[in-house]
């Protein structure tokens, strides 16, 4: 009900995107895993965010008109102290209003940064005119473009297909790890891909949702970017 009502407000505005600082409802509506965020309207915030997080943490702008963040130099990780957090907030708010002079900026996300060693996968949907919503899952990160390397299922899925979909991309032996390397958590990926399934068929106004990166390792996953574009 909560995410229905995210969903609501932006067709109330007329928004047809909900981006990450907007969508984290949804995410805690569906509980889906998430880092520690907080949204910090002042530096002064975001290093006391940061001091309750943790170092080291990630910034990100939080605006309702910027949906690819990096696309503005809006997302830092790897930020140690206080001196780092104040400054990068300051750059990244400042860089973001220059770059996109009508966009509203709301703050900077801070949030809790994933341990080294993990890797990046996608998981969303588009809806098909004629099939209804597809699932996609892949790998992530500066692969997905390069390798197309991305395979679809119709939602619903079944656990079998939430299974198989990670199965069948050509990478799957990244996931599983090379060298000794432990495999990541595929049940992780496989339940938040359920989610994702439940979510294309629970919110119909929602055309296409995409949680980029998933952040996994084989302790856990977590949704540490999302994005969804209604009709
Ligand atoms: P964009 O809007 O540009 O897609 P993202 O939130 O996806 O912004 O961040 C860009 C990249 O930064 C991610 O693909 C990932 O590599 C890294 N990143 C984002 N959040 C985290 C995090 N919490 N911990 C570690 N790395 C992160
Ligand atoms: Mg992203």
């Amino acid at each position: 009900e909560q995410a229905r009502e995210v969903v609501r407000e932006h067709m109330r505005r007329n928004q047809p995107e909900i981006v990450e600082f907007e969508a984290q409802q949804v995410l805690k509506a569906y509980g889906l895993p998430t880092p520690q965020t907080v949204l910090a309207r002042s530096s002064d915030e975001a290093v006391a965010a940061a001091e309750e997080i943790g170092y080291p943490v990630v910034l990100k702008i939080a605006s309702p008109d910027i949906s690819h963040k990096s696309d503005v130099g809006g997302v830092k990780v790897n930020l140690w102290n206080a001196t780092e957090v104040m400054k990068t907030f300051k750059s990244i708010t400042a860089k973001a209003q220059r770059m996109r002079r009508d966009a509203y900026i709301a703050g900077c996300l801070v949030q809790e940064m994933a341990p080294p060693g993990v890797k990046e996968v996608i998981i969303g949907f588009k809806r098909d005119e004629e099939f209804g919503p597809m699932l996609m899952f892949g790998l992530g990160g500066i692969y997905v473009e390069i390798m197309k390397d991305i395979s679809f299922k119709l939602a619903p899925l079944s656990r079998q297909d939430s299974f198989e979909i990670v199965r069948e991309i050509k990478s799957y032996m990244l996931l599983k790890g090379l060298k000794g390397e432990k495999p990541v958590n595929f049940t992780a990926l496989e339940e938040i891909i359920m989610v994702m399934s439940r979510l294309a068929i629970d919110l119909p106004e929602v055309w296409e949702a995409e949680f980029n990166p998933v952040l996994v390792n084989h302790e856990r996953a977590i949704v540490a970017d999302v994005r969804m574009t209604l009709h």
